[in-house]
This record gives C-alpha cells, structure tokens and sequence, in this order.
C-alpha cells in the first residue's frame, strides 16, 4: 500500500515490498578437484533474475568451475548452492523430476563448442533440448524455425556441426540452449577463438537476449564484452577466492584491482 508520509511525499509500508528470489544464490562455496588443490575458496554471490554478471579473474582463478557450480555440473565441496529458490545438490539430484525442471531452466554454453555438439545435423542439434522435454513435435519444429532465424542459422539447419566454423558451431550451441527456453544462460569465454566480426555480432546478441529478460552469466577474461553486456562483475584472484563485486563500470575503471588479479599488466 502507498501512503502519503508528513512531507507529503509517496512511501511503501514495508510489507508491500515483495522479496524476489534471486535466480542464484551462493553461500560460502569451496571447491577442489581433489584434496590438495583448492579452485574456488569460500564464494558468497547472489544474481538475481534479469541480471547480466560477468565472472572474471586470471587464467585458472576458478571461472569454469564457479560456471559449472550454477549450472549444476558439479556440486560444491562445501557452502550451499541455491538456484531459483531450491538447494542444489547430488541429493537434490536423486530426484529425476527435480533436475529435469532445473535443466529446463538454464542452459550452459561450453567453452569449447566441439564437446557440445554431437548430433548428425544442426537441426537435431536444435531439436535435442525440446524433445527432452517431452514437446509436440509441432511445437518444436516451431521453436526450431525461431530460433534459427533470430540467428540466421537457417541455411545451416541440415548440415553436420562439425563442418562448420568456430563462429558458426559457437551459434549452434547458443541455438541448441534458447530452443528449451531458458530462464538463464551460463557461458564460458564466448567470443574466445572467434573472429572480430562474430565477436560482436555475440556481444551484441547477449545484449539482446538480457534485454529480452534472460539472465547471463559469463566467465571470460574478455574485458570489452564485460564491459558491453554485463552490469556487475564478480572479480576472482588467484586464491580462488572473491577479490570484489560490482557494477562492471566501476571494476573496469579500477586498473589497480584488474592488474592486482593479472587481468592486465601492471604498467597500463
Ligand atoms: P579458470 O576458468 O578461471 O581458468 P578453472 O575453474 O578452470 O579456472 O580452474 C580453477 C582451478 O582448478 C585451477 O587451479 C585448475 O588447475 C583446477 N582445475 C580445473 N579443472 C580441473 C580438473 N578437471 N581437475 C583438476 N583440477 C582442475
Ligand atoms: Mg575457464
């Protein structure tokens, strides 16, 4: 309810104020591939829905495995993990029907495309997501025919993946995510291997797509797609840890903070 307070200005009583559910939610996570080596030290990061985050820090400061946390495809060591409200876990995963429900809901785009894409044609690539969902073969030839124009893959809908380009595989593997209609996008390093021109043309299309609603989250030490899609950075060093979270703007001014994680030289 809005009332009108002494200086006659607009105030919201507080329980009108409606908490939203962050999209994810970490809570002291740690990670390690095995008991001597540490890659990710207690992180605490919340994204909410709609937002667009970019996960940076130096080579092997842990953007992968932060990356695969949010998107279930490894569980942390220790801390908890919560994406859309619900705990994540290998016991949460028992359930079937509790994972294909967080599978449908956010995709992530691999580093390198090759280990994406594995099926005879582009189309069945594009087709793999939604059949999983049980859709009407209708509805997915619908979705397949939108979203192979919204990224002018429709020339390339009935050839094999690996025939085509780096930048043509990296459209697919976006295009086999957007067919499930996901709330949220994990990727890591995007434009890595792909000419200016297609780097763009992606930059400019997470745009969009985080324009349109959908959450982003990037791991990349690519500092101008930061700065052209992202509206927070969470800054990993070299302990695995947390260096800094903030408003992208305000990291990629901070030369201190980008040189202090080897994000770029000393002397710049
Ligand atoms: P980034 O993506 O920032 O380069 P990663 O998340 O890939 O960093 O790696 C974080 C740390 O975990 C590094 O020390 C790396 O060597 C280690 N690491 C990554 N993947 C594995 C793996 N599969 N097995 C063992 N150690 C790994
Ligand atoms: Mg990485």
């Amino acid at each position: 309810m809005i009332e009108l307070d002494a200086s006659h200005r607009m105030v919201e009583e507080p329980d009108a104020v409606q908490e939203i559910t962050p999209a994810f939610r970490l809570e002291n996570v740690s990670f390690r591939y095995s008991e001597t080596a540490d890659a990710l030290c207690s992180v605490s990061v919340q994204i909410m829905p709609a937002e667009s985050v970019a996960i940076v820090g130096a080579n092997g400061s842990g953007k992968s495995t932060l990356l695969k946390i949010l998107g279930g495809l490894a569980f942390p060591t220790s801390g908890r993990f919560e994406a859309f409200g619900s705990k994540i876990d290998a016991v949460s995963f028992h359930h079937p029907e509790f994972a294909h429900q967080f599978r449908r809901r956010l995709g992530v785009v691999f580093q390198n495309s090759d280990s994406q894409l594995f099926c005879p044609t582009v189309r069945d690539e594009l087709a793999f997501g939604p059949l999983h969902m049980d859709l009407p073969v209708g509805q997915v030839e619908r979705r397949i025919a939108e979203v192979a124009a919204l990224m002018e893959l429709e020339h390339l809908l009935d050839r094999p993946p690996y025939h085509l380009s780096g930048g043509e595989k990296k459209k697919v593997a976006i295009a086999s995510i957007l067919t499930i209609a996901p709330d949220a996008i994990l990727l890591d390093e995007p434009t890595n291997g792909l000419d200016p021109r297609t780097q763009q043309w992606l930059t400019e299309f997470l745009r969009r797509l985080n324009q349109a609603g959908k959450t982003i989250v990037v791991a990349t030490h690519d500092l101008y797609l930061v700065s052209h899609i992202s509206s927070r950075a969470v800054v990993l060093n070299e302990a695995h840890s947390i260096e800094k979270i903030g408003p992208a703007s305000e990291i990629l001014q901070d030369s201190g903070l980008l040189a202090r994680v080897n994000l770029i030289h000393e002397h710049v």
